[in-house]
């Protein structure tokens, strides 16, 4: 993924803001169904049309003055929407967590992070939700608009600031003596809570972040840390001022407690279990699942992927990812990006596939899936007339193999082409 593209040539566009593009790629992936023969038409930033090729209007469906561009072999389909990265956090195989948030500096973060977005997009991911700055203060903020201003390439971002975690659940921790600067704000009970949710919404977060459990255990267990009804105030402050709110929660009572809070999507579910699994699926709590950090952090700590035998903690990955499938809980595609590196998104795409997932069902989590879970279906994750233009097309089919995604040819960002075949 070290294709540094001058910056220049990011923005080269194929389409002025009038003349119609009309893409014809080998099939559609429409969001949900696969379709051989059919066309996609941009004009400015938004799709006009999208059908099978000279179908029953010839003249709308090549309007005057537009450039065809051909796609042999490959399939077009809505740009990837990420639900759990960390534009600010690079992989921990580089530096551990602890050292990035005690030791790097703002600007650095911030650095890295605009080279982290580019490569985000030309892997063809072209929304992201990113979940903590972890320790890098609101700088999501500023990277979310420098990117939506047309400042840096990027995908376009949902951001959570700072995120929330109780008193003495979170790291990094030194010394008990020492209080250090924490990856997340700490805030506990009625006022504080209240108070902070309202900041960091003020301060730009579309999304509220929580942390409904953490490895604060006594033996370094996940254990929960909000009471159900800190959660339920979490979600009703945020709620009224037209936030969602989502949960990191490894835990089944951290999950349960979320769930009944009515919170959006919960991330990570290590230890959920069947029943609270129904539960979720009951309320239509989403599961951004995570298997790439998993997978990424047992392989630092020294599993060598296809030589030894799985970690237990891998393996019960793979069991609470079936029990989620079996219950019907929807299912997000987040993998925690940042963990493994920036533009490797299909990683996590791959183990959904591998832990038990369809390659099309994987597709459609990762784009009109996705788009729903986000609150973002009026907009994006789909094909069709009225859209955003964010489109992407790969050599080969994803839907029969997932890893197609890996060969991107185009990239378009709201009628931008941002990768060219
Ligand atoms: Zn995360």
């Amino acid at each position: 993924m070290r294709s540094l593209v001058p910056l220049g040539l990011v923005f080269a566009s194929i389409a002025s803001a009038q003349t119609p593009v009309v893409l014809r790629p080998a099939r559609v992936f429409d969001g949900q169904t696969v379709h051989p023969g059919w066309e996609v038409v941009v004009r400015g930033s938004h799709i006009e049309r999208v059908g099978a090729v000279g179908a029953a209007r010839p003249a709308a469906a090549r309007p005057a003055g537009a450039r065809v561009v051909e796609l042999p072999g490959m399939t077009l389909l809505p740009g990837l929407i990420e639900g759990h990265s960390h534009l600010l956090l690079h992989p921990y195989d580089e530096t551990p967590w602890t050292d990035q948030v005690l030791h790097e500096p703002l600007a650095l973060h911030v650095a890295r992070a605009t080279v982290a977005a580019r490569a985000t997009l030309l892997a063809g991911v072209t929304t992201t939700r990113d979940l903590g700055t972890e320790g890098a203060g609101y700088a999501d903020v500023g990277l979310r608009d420098a990117i939506a201003q047309g400042i840096i390439p990027g995908p376009r971002m949902l951001v959570t600031t700072r995120a929330i975690v109780a008193t003495g659940s979170y790291g990094p921790t030194g010394a008990p003596e020492w209080s250090l600067p924490l990856g997340a704000e700490a805030a506990d009970g009625v006022d504080a809570l209240t108070r902070v949710v309202r900041d960091q919404a003020g301060r730009g977060a579309d999304w509220i972040k929580v942390y409904a459990d953490y490895r604060w255990g006594p033996a370094g267990e996940a254990r929960p840390t909000f009471t159900e009804d800190e959660l339920r105030l979490i979600v009703a402050v945020a709620g009224s001022s037209g936030r969602p709110v989502v949960a990191h929660a490894a835990s089944a009572e951290g999950m349960r407690r979320a769930t009944l809070a009515g919170v959006r999507t919960i991330e990570h579910g290590d230890g959920g279990t069947a029943e609270v699994f129904q539960l979720m699926a009951a309320h239509r709590v989403a599961l951004c699942s995570t298997l790439g950090a998993t997978d990424a952090t047992a392989q630092y700590a020294g599993w060598r992927k296809g030589v030894d035998s799985e970690p237990a903690r891998v393996e019960a990955k793979r069991t609470m990812f079936r029990l989620a499938l079996e219950a019907g809980v929807p299912m997000c595609f987040g993998g925690d990006v940042g963990v493994y590196p920036h533009g490797d998104n299909v990683r996590e795409l791959e183990l959904m596939v591998e832990y038990g997932m369809s390659a099309h069902d994987a597709l459609v989590a990762a784009t009109s899936g996705n788009a729903t879970i986000l609150g973002l279906d009026d907009s994006r994750g789909a094909l069709r007339a009225g859209l955003l233009a964010d489109l992407i097309a790969v050599d080969g089919d994803p839907t029969a193999d997932i890893s197609a995604l890996r060969n991107i040819r185009l990239v378009m960002l709201g009628g931008l082409v941002v990768r060219e075949p």
